[in-house]
């Protein structure tokens, strides 16, 4: 057995042998805690016919565990400073493959069929740097990968909004934009002791397990975005104020918005927030014909 990279002696070790040092633009704090990193393996689901698609493998301590239980794991780092203390810690597992790249520029599809192949059960792991966690989920699912989800840590305050539901405060379009094509659910919250160095922020886990369809499929994604989105500009607004103030200019467009929400039984002084995702799916294939 190899001694765990994610302890902070080891971690401390590695770092001074290469005279790392952290990145803060880069989103670079490491996993100093080998029970934590084997709670998100586990809330993975992984078995050993399993492959893994890691972000930012920072020295290797997820990626380590990672390949333990995975048949392969490959994971995309972006700082180049990295590439050879990953190849120096990860050397005991060749089941695992580095790849020099910002992800949200990755092909991620390509790199699955090419790196994954005879392998039905993928899922993307990851300690996500905190600067880019939205974009990079919102990459992975707009991506349509042919993966079973997402186990991410991120920041609590976005966890919390990534999973709430209609009639929280946290409730909000990234919910429905995230909760559309996954469902989600926090798994675990951990403290910011677990991380060398400790972030600003509380931290969570975060599991999204794709579903087999969208939630409501809708005529247009794009528009259906833009729908929820306008419809939380200013939260304390009532949904006609809001779609009146964020939708396109159009002929006669008050009348078409409210004539859209009688349609769809939602009553027009009713805030965002208390929208269902099936009630913001309908409203907005109600909407489309009226702006296009
Ligand atoms: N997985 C390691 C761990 O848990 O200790 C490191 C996690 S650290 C929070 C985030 C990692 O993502 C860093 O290694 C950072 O360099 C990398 N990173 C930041 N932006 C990235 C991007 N756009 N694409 C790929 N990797 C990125």
């Amino acid at each position: 057995m190899h001694k765990d990279i994610a302890t902070p002696v080891r971690t401390k070790m590695i770092l001074e042998k290469y005279g790392f040092s952290f990145k803060k633009s880069l989103g670079q704090n490491f996993l100093i805690d080998t029970n934590i990193l084997r709670n998100i393996v586990e809330n993975a689901g992984l078995t050993s016919d399993s492959a893994a698609i890691e972000v930012g493998p920072g020295i290797g301590a997820l990626t380590e565990q990672l390949a333990k239980v995975c048949k392969k794991v490959v994971a995309f780092e972006i700082d180049q400073r990295l590439l050879p203390i990953l190849e120096d810690t990860l050397a005991p597992y060749p089941n695992t493959k580095v790849i020099h790249q910002d992800v949200l520029k990755a092909n991620v599809k390509e790199v699955i069929e090419d790196e994954f192949s005879g392998i039905e059960d993928i899922m993307v792991v990851a300690n996500l740097p905190y600067y880019v966690t939205t974009p990079i989920i919102m990459k992975l699912l707009e991506d349509r990968l042919p993966i079973r989800g997402i186990v991410v840590m991120l920041q609590k305050e976005v966890a919390d909004r990534i999973a709430a539901k209609p009639g929280t405060k946290e409730y909000g379009s990234l919910s429905i934009a995230i909760q559309y094509y996954t469902e989600a659910e926090t798994v675990m919250v951990v403290p910011k002791t677990v991380f060398m160095p400790q972030p600003n922020v509380d931290s969570a886990v975060i599991r999204l397990t794709r579903r087999k369809e969208p939630l409501y499929p809708v005529i247009s994604e794009e528009f259906f975005f833009t729908v929820t989105r306008g419809s939380f500009v200013q939260r304390r607004k009532t949904i006609i104020n809001n779609l009146m103030s964020s939708l396109p200019n159009g002929k006669e467009k008050k009348d078409m918005i409210l004539t859209a929400l009688t349609q769809t039984g939602i009553d027009s002084k009713r805030r965002g927030e208390s929208l269902s995702i099936e009630e913001f799916a309908k409203l907005s294939d109600t909407l489309y014909p009226f702006f296009h």
